[in-house]
């Protein structure tokens, strides 16, 4: 009998055969990954496998709850219905632990295997533990999940002083919990000033003032050398390097994140802090891409790796690799990411990196009124904000379009800052 080839189109078995996509994290970054690739690819078979005991949530808004300021419902954001309407199939519990980039399988801590034709890990990151004695008695929370929240704040209810460790975004939001939960408390922070990389001690004094006003008091050139306990185990008193006590019956440690890698070991997958991706969330498999807190991704403003730390951001990583998932190439991360603080009477906006730049330009207008731009190579790549925000949109576009602007460091932060006040080139854009 005679033989018949047949040649199928690559882009019509694209089309016609249905792919299948594992996605690992239930965050923003997975969670919005499975929507896009569920409207793109109506026929696709689709799971998303978390960790979690329950579906995506709002991160940022945990911390509302935590103060007391919010119920659990509106934190919610997907039930497990959203999943089913959208023939998503959800793995909740369950914890990834291989990944097989040759054989195409995810395998999880029960031993089920997942295969897969493309996968995404949105992984995120887990808080740092504090390297001290005792540093996991009772009593002692890192914030980063629902139930980290729900466990706060049952604890913070009935505490009756409190410290917070950690003088960066996270800790900040520790620190205005035992606030709204009218808990005095000590903020004790390495340095002269909190979030000491992207603010001056001038900048970050109004935040200190803030949480003065709050019955938080910020002890600087502090931290923590050990903790004491009690004899149920339960922590008592942070002693600090100088040998300073502090009693708490309540300790928030925010001091960073560890990057969720550990299940990359074994694999040829590159990474380093996050997740290689190039600018389409594509790592170096042609098959795995990589979304949100856990990618070191090709950032096309900075011309250089960068990592984000913001919900924006994760969500727009989600999008942009479910597309190029589909048709690799089809649209690029190109973001200037944003994160807001809504704690005190005045508004606080970090934008950017505001913590890189080899030089910087700042101004203060009045108590609360301050900002301060980050710049490399004489473009603005980050900044903070405070008090009056409507500047944002104007220094984001200098960012995003890479205007140069050297030599023009004072006209960017006069109070009413106009584009047009930019001389040439820069004043074009
Ligand atoms: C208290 C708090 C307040 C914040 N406030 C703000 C804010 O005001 N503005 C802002 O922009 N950002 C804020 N952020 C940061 C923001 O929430 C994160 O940038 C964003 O949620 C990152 O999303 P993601 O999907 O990349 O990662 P994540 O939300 O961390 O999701 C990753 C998921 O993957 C799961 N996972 C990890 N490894 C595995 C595995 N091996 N198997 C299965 N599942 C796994 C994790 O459990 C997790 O559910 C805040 C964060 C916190 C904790």
């Amino acid at each position: 009998m005679k033989e018949i080839a047949i040649h199928i189109n690559p882009e019509y078995k694209r089309r016609v055969m249905s792919q299948s996509y594992v996605i690992v994290g239930d965050g923003i970054a997975g969670a919005s990954a499975a929507e896009t690739l569920r409207e793109e690819e109506p026929d696709a078979d689709i799971t998303i496998i978390t960790d979690e005991g329950e579906p995506l949530y709002n991160r940022i808004l945990i911390k509302e709850f935590a103060k007391g300021k919010l119920p659990e419902a509106p934190i919610s954001i997907h039930d497990e219905s959203w999943y089913d309407d959208r023939d998503v199939d959800l793995e909740l519990d369950t914890l990834v632990t291989n990944i097989d980039p040759e054989g195409h399988t995810v395998t999880a801590h029960d031993g089920t295997e997942y295969d897969y034709d493309k996968l995404l890990l949105a992984i995120g990151g887990t808080p740092t533990q504090l390297p001290v004695e005792n540093s996991d008695a009772e009593g002692i929370h890192h914030f980063w999940t629902f139930q980290d929240a729900r466990d706060i704040k049952e604890h913070i209810e009935g505490a009756d002083n409190s410290v917070v460790i950690g003088a960066g975004l996270l800790g900040i939001d520790l620190a205005a919990i035992t606030a709204a939960q009218e808990v005095e408390g000590k903020y004790l922070m390495r340095g002269k000033a909190w979030w000491r990389y992207a603010l001056s001690e001038e900048g970050a004094e109004i935040i200190h003032e803030a949480l003065r006003e709050r019955d938080v008091e910020p002890v600087f050139d502090s931290g923590v050398d050990h903790f004491e306990v009690d004899e149920n185990d339960r922590v008592t008193t942070a002693v600090d390097p100088n040998g300073d006590r502090y009693d708490a019956d309540f300790v928030g440690i925010a001091i960073g994140l560890n990057f969720n890698t550990e299940i990359l070991g074994g694999t040829d997958i590159e990474y380093d802090n996050g997740i290689y991706t190039d600018e389409f969330m594509r790592t170096n498999h042609d098959d795995i891409f990589a979304a949100g807190d856990i990618t070191e991704f090709h950032d096309l403003i900075l011309g250089d790796r960068a990592q984000n730390g913001a919900w924006g951001s994760a969500k727009e990583q989600g999008t942009i690799a479910a597309k190029n998932m589909v048709d690799y190439g089809s649209e690029e991360f190109r973001w200037v990411s944003s994160y807001s603080i809504t704690h005190f009477d005045f508004p606080f906006l970090s934008f950017g990196h505001p913590t890189l730049g080899d030089d910087h330009v700042e101004a203060k207008y009045s108590d609360t009124e301050w900002r301060r731009l980050a710049i490399k190579d004489g473009k603005i790549v980050g900044g903070v904000l405070i008090g009056d925000l409507s500047p944002q949109t104007k220094y984001k576009k200098l960012m995003r379009e890479q205007v140069d602007v050297s030599g023009q460091k004072e006209v960017l932060v006069k109070q009413d800052f106009q584009l047009d006040d930019l001389e040439g080139a820069a004043a074009e854009q």
